[in-house]
């Protein structure tokens, strides 16, 4: 075991304050990584105030953690000492279930292991990305490219796969009309891969304050849900609408945006439900779907895809004792794009 740094939230709703962990001693197949950077995503947020219901604390969140590996098992065959890496959302999964198999190891039958806030299958909890080392059998750990800094790199863990992995199975491309909901952490990098997909993109935005943002990034057209018009102006347009919104959303309207036989994909995961008039779907063939993360080898291909196109994540670095002002912007739609924790200030 080795005890290292760490940001924890001590109970619900409560600061997150410096402390210390112990992590595993390194196993036949697991690596050991000196975190350099974490995200911040809106996830750790509805967790560390256990929006989502109960939680275990004291919590270390992070789940976009990218970092150099600095010790390897004797079993281990992906990595060595001094490759750069990334850990997401999960950190373990039953790998024999029909979804482990295909590749689809987010949707484990058994429940994948959540980097944080959960029980790992050895009966311990596990202790995110806020943290100077975490401990990950290779399995559940990528390779950042050459290509990418670490630092815009971590985001991807979450939020580049969360979008990059329904825009594909959705076909965004050319000659689709795609519309992202909610310029935030995910919205930013769904703009980003959208447009590097090739697909016509329309940002649907609370306000036209990140607009000029907006469209440097790569979005076609930008619009404020605030403004009624927008509705009535763009009624029947997408081929795809992804909401990354973190707040429940009237999705029938949102439902009246889409094509005829056009899909609404929800990846935000809001504290409350949603109430919906069937309607919304019936008439005109419509599909709502939902998508989580995506799995470890579609999760590798994000990141070589991202860096093929020079995508990293807007960034803001912050020291870590700045994270819980951070949360609180996060919570008033005040990010550009995606916190940052430099690990080195842990
Ligand atoms: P974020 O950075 O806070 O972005 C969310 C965006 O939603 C905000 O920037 C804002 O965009 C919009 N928004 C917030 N409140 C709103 C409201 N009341 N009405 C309308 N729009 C609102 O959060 P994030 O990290 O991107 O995460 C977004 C959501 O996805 C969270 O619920 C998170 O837990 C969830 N999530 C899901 C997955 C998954 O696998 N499905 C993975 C990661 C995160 P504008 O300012 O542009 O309006
Ligand atoms: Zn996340």
């Amino acid at each position: 075991m080795t005890t290292v740094a760490a940001y924890a939230a001590p109970a619900a709703k409560a600061p997150l304050e410096r402390t210390t962990i112990e992590r595993r001693a390194v196993r036949e197949f697991d690596v050991l990584i000196d975190i350099k950077f974490a995200g911040i995503c809106h996830s750790d947020i509805h967790q560390a105030q256990e929006g989502w219901g109960e939680a275990i604390f004291p919590m270390v969140p992070g789940h976009e953690i990218a970092g150099v590996v600095s010790e390897v098992g004797p079993g281990v065959t992906k990595f060595q000492v001094g490759d750069r890496v990334g850990v997401g959302c999960m950190v373990d999964s039953c790998r024999e279930c029909e979804n482990c198999r295909a590749g689809r190891e987010q949707y484990c039958v058994q429940g994948n292991v959540p980097t944080y806030n959960g029980i790992g299958r050895d009966g311990e909890p596990t202790y995110g990305g806020y943290s100077e080392k975490v401990v990950v059998d290779e399995n559940y750990v990528v390779r950042v490219p050459d290509g990418l800094s670490l630092d815009v790199a971590a985001p991807l863990l979450c939020a580049g796969i969360t979008l990059y992995s329904p825009l594909k199975r959705w076909s965004a491309g050319p000659g689709k009309k795609v519309a992202i909901v909610g310029m935030g952490g995910l919205g930013h990098m769904g703009v980003k891969i959208a447009h590097a997909l090739g697909a016509e993109v329309t940002v649907l935005s609370q306000s036209l304050r990140k607009k000029d943002d907006g469209l440097k990034l790569g979005a076609d057209h930008y619009y404020a849900t605030s403004d009624e018009n927008t509705f009535k102006e763009l009624a029947g347009t997408f081929d795809v609408v992804v909401s990354t919104v973190s707040a429940p959303l009237d999705f029938n309207s949102y439902l009246a945006l889409l094509k005829t036989e056009g899909a609404l994909v929800n990846v935000g995961a809001p504290e409350e439900p949603i109430s919906l008039n069937l309607f919304s779907v019936i008439g005109g063939g419509k599909t709502l779907a939902g998508s989580m993360i995506g799995g470890i080898a579609e999760t590798q291909e994000m990141l070589d895809f991202c860096a093929e196109h020079h995508l990293g994540a807007e960034i803001e670095l912050i020291a870590a004792s700045e994270i819980n002002e951070a949360y609180e912007r996060v919570q008033n739609s005040d990010v550009r794009y995606r916190f940052v924790i430099d690990t080195a200030t842990i």
